[in-house]
């Protein structure tokens, strides 16, 4: 669990991190560098879930001496949706959600903490718009994730 509070007393209390794989985690299919060591520094407070369409068919190979996470790849068709639903059935008030391609953009809306990351891939300005925050690295999100203080800065009104 990762819970801070803001000056004007919004509070956030997260369980679950949903991250996108590809332009997220993974650029052309192949996982970020360092991405893997901040995820098992996370994985002590947040469960750890995968949602992808695992467009290279890359996810499972990249995850598989890490088994604390849950990989969940989406079936074609309605992607967006499936994401949102995803974040509801696991309970979207306690739900940090990270992405960057236009079918990331209703479940960052959904999720009680939406993060967008832009890097190599590049991110859709519709899933930027939805998001509380955005990072050029994921590196630089997960990092802040561990260091709640930075999030209380960023997210204070
Ligand atoms: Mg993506």
């Amino acid at each position: 669990m990762i819970a801070f509070s803001l000056p004007n007393g919004k509070s956030y209390s997260l369980a679950h991190l949903v991250l996108d794989f590809n332009g997220t985690l993974a650029v052309d299919g192949q996982l970020l560098e360092g991405v893997n060591d901040l995820l098992h520094m996370l994985s002590g407070q947040l469960r750890i879930h995968i949602i992808t369409a695992d467009t290279f068919g890359t996810v499972r190979s990249a995850f598989a001496v890490f088994p604390d996470v849950t990989i969940h790849v989406l079936p074609p068709g309605e992607q967006s949706a499936q994401k949102q639903r995803y974040i509801e059935e696991t309970g979207a008030e306690q739900v940090v959600a990270i992405g960057n391609g236009c079918n990331d953009n209703l479940m960052l809306e959904r999720a009680q903490l939406g993060i967008a990351v832009i890097q190599a891939e590049g991110a859709a300005l519709r899933t930027l718009m939805k998001a509380d925050l955005v990072f050029t690295d994921i590196r630089d999100a997960l990092t802040t994730l561990l260091k709640p203080k930075r999030l209380i800065a960023s997210l204070r009104q």
